[in-house]
């Protein structure tokens, strides 16, 4: 329920909506996953296909010995967009989520805050809708089974944008600690995704068409290799997205056409951290606007090497923004004073100013 705005001129506040994790999880209780998935997929994809109209940089980040916290802002000539997230492999062991976030889409005409939301749940939301609108883009429109290699916090959603979005019907699922598997497995029952658990990523991977893989862990691990590879694979890498914190052999990199987000933050961030300077990638805009070659054969192996870009988070807040205006969902968050004269912000600190508030809130006070 909206709470509306204090009365009392000195402390009334800019409208800014604020949505909690419960408003964004009415939201897709009420739409419907696959509707939220399948939108924000084609809102990402429409706004990759503006990708001169934005100021891009890659994420500034602040690295730790147990995880970083990172800021992804960009924005084009309307709208401003930052997202505060984090990535701390180990936090399961402190009953904290891996990857936690918030973000702020603000008014470029003003600066003005206009929505400050809850993004720990959409980034789970945003990244596997991104993990599918590249897997239409680049897999065999044959693609069936999946391989899910690792099975925590974002599992679930990758598994659901490929159902719905890609046409996956049998997942085959792997991941080192088999209580997360036994969730995931709890978690999809009713989908009518047919579920095979595997005792290895090697096991999980052969006879698939799509392999994802979404593991968490402060190293440069060798989740998938060469080795496991058939012809015509596409892979969703999606957790190596730090330095020093890879999934791919680098030969899997080299067996494949690899396509990536923002190609600068990438090189940093992604698998492809490991490969020389040279070493050539695709942007996925290109291919969605036509001006470079997708998947050219059905035996050719297609790598998305998935960071996760600002972007992506710019479309998922205006799509939160556009769904709570029309469900009325979320909150007026009293971020930014609203002034009878904007150049007097001194009228919050007066001396009278702070002794009429004071006065006032001794009136409504009904103790
Ligand atoms: P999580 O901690 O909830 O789950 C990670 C799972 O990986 C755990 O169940 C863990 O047991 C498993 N795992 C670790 N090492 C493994 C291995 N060698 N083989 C198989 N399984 C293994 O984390 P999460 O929120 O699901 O995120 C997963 C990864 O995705 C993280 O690395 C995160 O940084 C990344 N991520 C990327 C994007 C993006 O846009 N590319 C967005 C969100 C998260």
């Amino acid at each position: 329920m909206a709470r509306a705005f204090s009365s009392t001129t000195a402390y009334q506040s800019l409208p800014t909506r604020f949505l909690s994790p419960q408003d964004v999880a009415q939201l897709v209780a009420t739409r419907g996953l696959a509707n939220c998935l399948r939108d924000m997929a084609d809102d990402i994809q429409a706004d990759f296909l503006r990708w001169p109209d934005f100021d891009k940089t890659a994420r500034v980040a602040a690295h730790s010995d147990v995880g970083v916290i990172e800021l992804m802002p960009v924005a084009d000539s309307q709208q401003y967009a930052f997202k505060y997230v984090n990535g701390h492999p180990y936090n399961a062991q402190h009953g904290l989520p891996t990857v936690m976030a918030f973000g702020v889409l603000a008014d470029v005409a003003t600066g003005a805050p206009l929505l400050v939301s809850e993004l720990t749940l959409t980034t789970a939301l945003r990244t596997a809708a991104t993990s599918a609108m590249a897997a239409r883009t680049l897999a065999r429109p044959s693609s069936r089974t999946m391989a899910l290699i690792g099975n925590g916090a974002q599992s679930e959603f990758q598994a659901l944008a490929f159902q719905h979005l890609v046409g996956i019907t049998h997942i085959r699922l792997f991941d080192v600690d088999r209580t997360a598997t036994d969730k995931l497995v709890a978690n999809l029952q009713h989908t009518g995704l047919h579920l095979t658990v595997c005792g290895s990523t090697a096991e999980a991977v052969h006879g698939s068409d799509i392999v994802t893989t979404v593991t968490a862990d402060k190293t440069n691990a060798t989740i998938l290799t060469a080795d496991m590879l058939a012809p015509g694979m596409h892979i969703n890498a999606v957790g190596g997205d730090c330095p020093g914190k890879t999934e791919l052999h680098a030969d899997v990199l080299r067996a494949g056409k690899v396509f990536v987000e923002y190609e600068p933050q990438t090189r940093i961030e992604g698998d492809l951290q490991q490969m020389p300077a040279d070493f050539g990638v695709t942007e996925l805009w290109t291919v969605l606007a036509g001006q470079a070659r997708g998947r050219e054969s059905d035996a050719e192996i297609t790598v998305f090497d998935s960071v996760g870009f600002a972007l992506e988070d710019y479309s998922a807040l205006r799509y939160l923004m556009r769904q709570a205006t029309a469900l009325g969902l979320g909150e007026p968050l009293p971020l930014i004073p609203a002034l009878a004269n904007p150049r007097d912000l001194f009228s919050l600190v007066r001396p009278t100013t702070i002794g009429a508030n004071l006065s006032e809130s001794k009136a409504d006070c009904t103790c």
